[in-house]
């Protein structure tokens, strides 16, 4: 994990946290790929910290049941007189407030919503971890007294909560949710996105979704992974600089993955020729991007 963060004499000194101290190195050429942007704020830049960021959740496998002989409105019932007397909260068994039928006929995986306020601190990730533990725990009790889930057993949960959303940058262009379902090819996309708006929501209200217009394919700027007032750093993943319905759908692998592509050829050449990525012939970034394989704007 980083330290510290600074840039004197167009050279980056990050301080690192290993098992026997502190140890520091130095670079041409920043990435900030954590997700959460700890480097670019360890670096004094501004970051966005939205009031209300998507829930997390806590991923799990269960058995020991017939998911086809569960009296599902039976379930929902209980689960609402649960909710109500306080034993169990709604997105501990389902996203929306429709009792626990996906979690039992998906066998748990990406079944609950926690609240995850604050998850870009090691105080906010630690809570988010233990609330994640909470609900396991609650939904777990309630099942087992249920008919027909005598037997019920969680078999596995992830080692980490998974988080949506944290902090974005404060970036050089700022992707809006209108440029993205309209399809905007910047004068400097580096790659495509592709994904549904998909905000999951707080408080079991589901997700605010809605899918592109067939034949639509945004494309990510340059831009938006630089950081405002930065020089030679770059971000790749979900803490790109975007409105929060832009980000519901760019924060998804494919789009991290072309990113983190486009982001690592930029400091390439950025470090081979000490010109600011900012600064690079949008051409010369995507051949380089091509000449490994790379699917970019235009293609
Ligand atoms: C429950 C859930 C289900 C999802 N389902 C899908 C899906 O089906 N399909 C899909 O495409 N996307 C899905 N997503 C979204 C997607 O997985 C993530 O948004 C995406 O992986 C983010 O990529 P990233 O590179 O920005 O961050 P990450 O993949 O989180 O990578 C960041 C890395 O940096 C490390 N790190 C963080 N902070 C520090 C630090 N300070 N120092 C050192 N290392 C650090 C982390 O340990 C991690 O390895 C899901 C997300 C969640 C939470």
């Amino acid at each position: 994990m980083p330290a510290t963060v600074e840039f004197m004499d167009g050279t980056w000194t990050v301080q690192i946290c290993t098992k026997t101290g502190l140890s520091s190195c130095r670079a041409k050429v920043l990435i900030d790929a954590t997700g959460d942007a700890n480097v670019v704020g360890l670096a004094g830049l501004e970051l966005i910290d939205p009031d209300i960021v998507q829930p997390a959740t806590l991923t799990f496998g269960c058995s020991g049941y017939n998911p086809d002989a569960l009296d599902y409105d039976a379930l929902k019932t209980a689960s609402d007189k649960a909710i109500a007397g306080g034993e169990l909260v709604t997105t501990d068994v389902a996203w929306r407030d429709d009792g626990p039928r996906a979690l039992l006929r998906k066998y748990g995986d990406n079944a609950n919503h926690v609240h995850a306020p604050e998850a870009h601190t090691s105080e906010g990730r630690s809570r988010a971890e233990v609330e994640g533990r909470k609900a396991l725990l609650r939904m777990y009790r309630f099942l087992c007294k249920q008919p027909g889930l005598e037997n019920f057993q969680i078999d596995w949960v992830c080692p980490e909560i998974g988080i949506r959303e944290t902090v974005t940058i404060k970036g050089k262009k700022t992707i809006t949710v209108s440029e993205y379902e309209s399809g905007v090819v910047y004068n400097d996309a580096v790659c495509y996105a592709f994904y549904p708006i998909d905000e999951h929501l707080n408080d079991g209200k589901g997700i605010n979704g809605r899918p592109l217009k067939d034949g639509t394919l945004p494309t990510i700027p340059r831009g938006a992974l630089l950081p405002a007032g930065s020089q030679f750093m770059l971000v790749a993943g979900r803490c790109l600089a975007s409105d929060r319905e832009a980000n519901s759908a760019l924060r998804v692998e494919c789009p991290c993955m072309a990113m983190g592509q486009a982001a690592g050829a930029m400091a390439a050449l950025s470090a081979r020729t000490g010109i600011d990525p900012e600064m690079l012939p949008i051409g010369d970034v995507l051949a380089l991007l091509q000449e490994y394989g790379a699917i970019v704007p235009g293609d």
